[in-house]
């Protein structure tokens, strides 16, 4: 029986396929990628020892700095101050505080700006935020109206160091994607140093984005935000809400992994971690991690970066 199938034709279908040559491998001279992890502000006492057993383990891998969300409307300005505080009291990590303008005075936002001033805090993450859900935004009439605002008010403040966020699959109510991109150039013209991007999946879109980005002016690091799922049906519908794409073949991996948490989390790895090989072979050299406060997906990836854990005071390396 001369079909596919048959045994005897097995290496024959193998060797007459599509040939794919591997990711480089990462060379000796290769220096380890500059790493960012965000983290958002526990909101129970039990949440609040997940997180910092998360900070603990991922604190060896020396970010450049770790991040705080602001909750929807600033609905976590208190925790978030008070994790952004005990970062800087309690370890040697930089933070970053992000901070959302949507549905806020100028003054009250100034006074936020302030109080991390004045804490030592120097890095922010400027954000417009979103209205909240089934409302379209509108600015507030005596607030910053979007991030770019924003970001110049901060520049009045103190001179912080102030990421952005990009949207390589354009945010999902911008007019047209060049006045995205023209608006993504006005927060880096108004003092931004750098924008983190909104995750994706498939990263020849954040690649492509790249080229725009470049032709547009801008040369700022546009970092990629990596979000490794272990829960793919919460990712999905995470995305759907904030306008990142779940390709069709990351569906087919996760298939029948819905009562099986252990595969998921493999599964999540590797595909996490071929985007960053994929991405660290195109030459990227900076990531920021979504963590959701679970270290170890972002431990491993890192690992596979080539960032490895600095020894601890008194620990020997067997
Ligand atoms: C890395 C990252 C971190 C985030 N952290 C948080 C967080 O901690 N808390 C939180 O609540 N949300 C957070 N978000 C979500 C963010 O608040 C939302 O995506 C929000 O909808 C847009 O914020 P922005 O800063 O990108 O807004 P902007 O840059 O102001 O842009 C928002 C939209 O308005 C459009 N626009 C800008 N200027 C104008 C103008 N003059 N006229 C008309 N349209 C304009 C833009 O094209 C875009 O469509 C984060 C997002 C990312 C990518």
């Amino acid at each position: 029986m001369d079909t596919p199938s048959d045994p005897r034709f097995v290496l024959q279908r193998w060797l007459t396929g599509p040939r794919f040559s591997g990711l480089p491998a990462p060379s000796a001279d290769l220096q380890p990628p500059k790493l960012s992890f965000e983290f958002f502000p526990p909101r129970t006492e039990v949440l609040e020892q997940q997180l910092w057993a998360c900070i603990g383990r991922l604190a060896p891998l020396k970010p450049r700095f770790v991040s705080v969300t602001y909750g929807a409307g600033g609905t976590t300005q208190a925790r978030t101050h008070a994790t952004v505080v005990r970062l800087l009291q309690e370890t040697d990590l930089v933070p970053a505080a992000h901070l959302t303008c949507v549905g806020a005075t100028r003054e009250a936002v100034d006074d936020v700006a302030r109080q991390y001033w004045d804490a030592g805090v120097r890095h922010i993450v400027a954000l417009r935020g979103d209205a909240p859900p089934g409302q379209a935004y509108q600015p507030h009439p005596g607030g910053y109206a979007y991030a770019a605002d924003l970001v110049a008010g901060l520049r009045r403040i103190g001179d912080f160091d102030i990421s952005v966020a990009a949207y390589p699959e354009v945010h999902p109510t911008a007019l047209n994607p060049v006045a995205d991109l023209d608006n993504l150039k006005r927060k880096l013209d108004a003092g931004a140093t750098r924008a983190i991007t909104q995750y994706f999946f498939d990263t020849s879109v954040y690649l492509r984005f790249l080229d725009l980005c470049l032709a547009a002016g801008i040369t700022a690091p546009v970092v990629p935000g990596i979000m490794p799922v272990s829960n793919f049906a919460q990712a999905v519908k995470f995305s759907d809400m904030c306008g990142a794409s779940v390709p069709p073949w990351m569906a087919r991996l996760f298939e029948g992994t819905e009562h099986d948490p252990e595969t998921r989390r493999m599964i999540g790895l590797v595909v996490a971690t071929e985007q960053v090989r994929l991405l660290q072979a195109n030459g990227v050299d900076e990531f920021h991690f979504y963590t959701l406060n679970r270290p170890d997906l972002t431990f491993a990836i890192a690992h596979v970066l080539g960032v490895r854990a600095a020894p601890q005071a008194g620990e020997t390396i067997p």
